[in-house]
């Protein structure tokens, strides 16, 4: 093969060609014309056009996997979370310092709250609302209370650069829970 897949892992989102936003309709679409290409039938027509049979095959299999994976809710959140999870971790050689919620401070900019933390450079460490709904989580505030929630409560991190230098800081979401 030409291709080397390992600069840039495939997702299972690459896989079906949808969007990581993909509806389960849309999802459910890629699949089924993905499938109809790599069908075993229509292998066997085309397959004098092609010496990769095999590799075909192999991909079928790998086609039907992301589509049990993506099609169900459940199993489709539990990947997204690895999926962010594996993101982060590249990210991560740089952190300097783990921060909670409370440790940060929370700053109206606009329609947006902006989270900051200052950095041992001086400058300081920021995340807004709005990059945070992105990756799926939700920002709240109740008077001077603060609060984030991810989508299925399970803990999380995201990782915030620093206006000025190349240090990072790790936020942690629900992992000092107050349950
Ligand atoms: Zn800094």
């Amino acid at each position: 093969m030409l291709l080397d897949k390992t600069a840039h892992k495939e997702t299972l989102y690459d896989v079906l060609s949808v969007k990581e936003d993909a509806s389960y309709e849309e999802i459910r679409a890629s699949y089924r014309s993905a499938i109809l290409n790599l069908h075993p039938d229509k292998l066997l027509k085309t397959s004098e056009m092609s010496s990769s049979h095999q590799t075909s095959g192999d991909r079928f299999l790998t086609v039907q996997k992301a589509w049990e994976i993506l099609s169900n809710s459940t199993s489709r959140s539990v990947y997204d979370n690895e999926l962010r999870g594996s993101r982060q971790d590249a990210l991560a050689a740089d952190v300097a310092e783990d921060v909670s919620l409370q440790d940060m401070i929370a700053e109206e900019a606009g329609e947006a709250l902006e989270l900051s933390y200052q950095c041992r450079c001086g400058d300081y460490f920021t995340m807004d609302s709005t990059e945070l709904e992105k990756m799926g989580y939700s920002l709240l505030r109740d008077g001077s209370e603060i609060s984030l929630h991810t989508v299925d409560a399970l803990p999380g991190s995201v990782i915030l650069p620093c206006g000025s230098c190349s240090l990072k800081a790790r936020l942690l979401i629900n992992i000092d829970d107050n349950n």
